[in-house]
């Protein structure tokens, strides 16, 4: 599942296309996705422009001129590809990677920009919503998310609050979409091997009995940060089905330290551990048992 580097670099690969665009015809080749278009939804999008492209987590939200805000989720396997008038001339060209067939090509938005944007999802967990600007805050996708790993008000201070008393693990607290946003699997892997802190360890343990943040949950801030911005730079991971808008691959999964790595030695300066991996929360960790404590 794309985590927020993957939506952020689709984010990035959409804005020149479509901030200031606006939607001159949209198709809905299918009546559901993960849910049923709402009746209204081409209606509302065909004639509005594009006033800016924002993200949210693991949601994208268009802002239209007529005041509603089209949420956009990938999903598992969902991408959005844009074709330009110049690029699709060219037979043979422009090949689908596998899975891409374009029988899953299900939303298209025609912009007056001339590129087409191209949904495509084959397992269909993805969605796109129509909800009016004012009903953001109540949105029941968006409304309990809690903050955003790279905004300004996410720091240890606010972190060793959210964990407080957490008698859950660090791994499972930071998976917790309530706790911080948009991290998943991998990215969490990744923040707890760079902090050097066991996915095992008590959240509890980034809070003082006051409260305040421990050296943990600022070098965990830390390594969270670093770890999202070496992966938007790097244009995602390309794991199972993430391609950035121009087909092309990311290549943060070549610089992943722990993640998908078991049996392999530890990238930690001067320690000879090896990866291990183990169930946790139903999905698979993996850490170095040596240096992360
Ligand atoms: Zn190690």
């Amino acid at each position: 599942m794309p985590e927020l580097p993957e939506v952020e670099t689709v984010r990035r690969g959409l804005q020149p296309v479509m901030e200031g665009a606006k939607i001159v015809t949209a198709e809905a080749r299918r009546g559901d996705l993960r849910f049923p278009f709402q009746p209204d939804f081409v209606k509302r999008l065909q004639g509005q422009t594009v006033k800016g492209l924002g993200r949210r987590a693991k949601y994208l939200l268009a802002d239209l001129g007529s005041g509603d805000v089209l949420l956009m989720h990938l999903g598992m396997s969902g991408s959005f590809r844009v074709v330009k008038p110049d690029h699709e001339e060219r037979p043979g060209e422009f090949h689908y990677p596998r899975g891409k067939d374009s029988v899953h090509d299900h939303v298209v938005f025609h912009m007056s920009s001339g590129a087409d944007i191209v949904f495509n999802d084959p397992r269909r967990f993805g969605f796109m919503k129509i909800i009016g600007r004012g009903e953001i805050e109540h949105e029941p996708h968006l409304k309990d998310l809690g903050p955003e790993p790279l905004g300004n008000e996410f720091d240890a201070a606010m972190l060793a609050r959210a964990c407080a008393g957490k008698k859950t693990s660090l791994k499972a607290a930071l998976l917790d979409q309530r706790v911080v946003a948009g991290l998943g699997n991998i990215y969490v892997c990744e923040a707890l091997f760079r902090a050097h802190l066991s996915p095992r360890r008590l959240a509890a343990t980034l809070a003082t009995r006051k409260g305040e943040p421990t050296d943990h949950a600022k070098r965990l801030v830390e390594a969270i940060h670093t770890v999202l911005n070496e992966a938007i730079r790097a244009g995602g991971s390309s794991l199972r089905d993430h391609r950035q808008t121009t087909g092309e691959l990311g290549y943060f999964q070549h610089s992943f330290q722990v993640y998908d790595r078991e049996g392999e030695p530890c990238r930690t300066d001067g320690c000879e551990g090896v990866v291990k991996r183990f169930v946790q929360n139903g999905r698979s960790t993996f850490w170095c048992p040596k240096c992360q404590r």
